[in-house]
């Protein structure tokens, strides 16, 4: 068990040899409740102060790795989207324990935070020891999670931080978590969507994220390309060629059937909302 006291305390400890590498563990709540169990020993990440904090620079906004997701409730700067997948995870009890960074780490097709922050093109810190104090890296979210619980973190890293460029003032944006209940339920499917629409209603930006259909979030940004600069399209013209890109899973919590026709029902509702009246904000589908 190593609990070190800086930055560099804690990447020189990760650098050990194969074999005695501690295992980095911010809120426990992925690692105390695995399958397999606790196996440690273990890196200890709740004093590394440049784990934490919320910081607005000028052209980014900058996420600690160890901000637990109450924090970042609380936080005035956690951007809209965020803000909404947040607030569906777990209880308070487990909020306060439970890590952005470990929610990405973990590498789960059903963490709340992805859709979001792939939606946000967040960028990931990752630290390592170089030979004159810490060596960065950043790698964009999409390049980092490869599939089910696994990264592209290598061998004595660390995530430090998330990036996420300027983000535009979206006129509507929506996170739609699809659970066995309305709380304290791990997602069947999730989904945000975001778009920015002009005076005449004319689509200038639009993203849409899935989780929990494929290995990783699916984002097309080829189909959002084709959205840009048109009215918002009928049912069915777009939503049949994400279709095809979702692969779901059965699986104990639902059947693919179920994910991809919920799925492809939530596009097709937010896209529906962007071609009435004026409205900004929050599109809530599912209250
Ligand atoms: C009752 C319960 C309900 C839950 N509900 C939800 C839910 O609704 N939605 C959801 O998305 N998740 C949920 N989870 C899962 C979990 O709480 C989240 O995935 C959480 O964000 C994990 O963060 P952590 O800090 O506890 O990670 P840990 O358990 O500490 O670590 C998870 C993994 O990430 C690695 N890691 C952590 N931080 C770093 C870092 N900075 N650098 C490198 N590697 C790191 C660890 O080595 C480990 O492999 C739930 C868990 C429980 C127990």
């Amino acid at each position: 068990m190593v609990t070190p006291r800086t930055l560099e305390e804690a990447l020189e400890a990760l650098a050990a040899e194969q074999g005695e590498r501690p295992v980095p563990y911010a809120g426990g709540t992925e690692l105390m409740t695995g399958r397999a169990g606790p196996r440690g020993p273990f890196l200890f990440l709740h004093r590394l102060s440049e784990l934490r904090g919320i910081t607005q620079g000028r052209d980014m906004l900058r996420l600690g790795a160890g901000l637990s997701f109450s924090e970042l409730i609380e936080s005035p700067l956690c951007p809209p989207l965020l803000l909404e997948a947040t607030r569906r995870i777990a209880a308070p009890g487990v909020r306060n324990l439970a890590t952005l960074g470990g929610n990405i780490c973990h590498a789960s097709p059903a963490a709340d935070s992805l859709p979001p922050l792939y939606l946000y093109d967040a960028v990931l810190v990752l630290a390592s020891r170089g030979p004159r104090g810490p060596r960065y890296r950043r790698l964009p979210i999409g390049d980092f999670i490869l599939g089910p619980r696994r990264t592209a973190l290598r061998a004595g890293e660390l995530l430090t931080a998330v990036e996420l460029p300027r983000i535009p003032a979206f006129s509507r944006w929506t996170y739609e978590k699809v659970g066995a209940r309305k709380a304290q339920a791990v997602s069947k499917v999730s989904f945000a969507a975001a778009a920015v629409l002009d005076q005449e209603g004319v689509i200038r930006d639009f993203r849409a994220a899935f989780g929990a259909v494929g290995p990783t979030v699916i984002r097309r940004r080829d189909l959002e390309e084709s959205l840009r600069d048109r009215r918002p399209p009928g049912q069915g013209d777009i939503a049949g060629a994400y279709g095809s890109r979702l692969k779901p899973i059965d699986d104990q919590r639902s059947t693919a059937e179920y994910r991809r026709t919920v799925c492809l029902n939530l596009l097709n509702h937010f896209l529906e909302a962007l071609g009435t009246g004026p409205f900004t904000g929050n599109h809530a589908i599912l209250r």
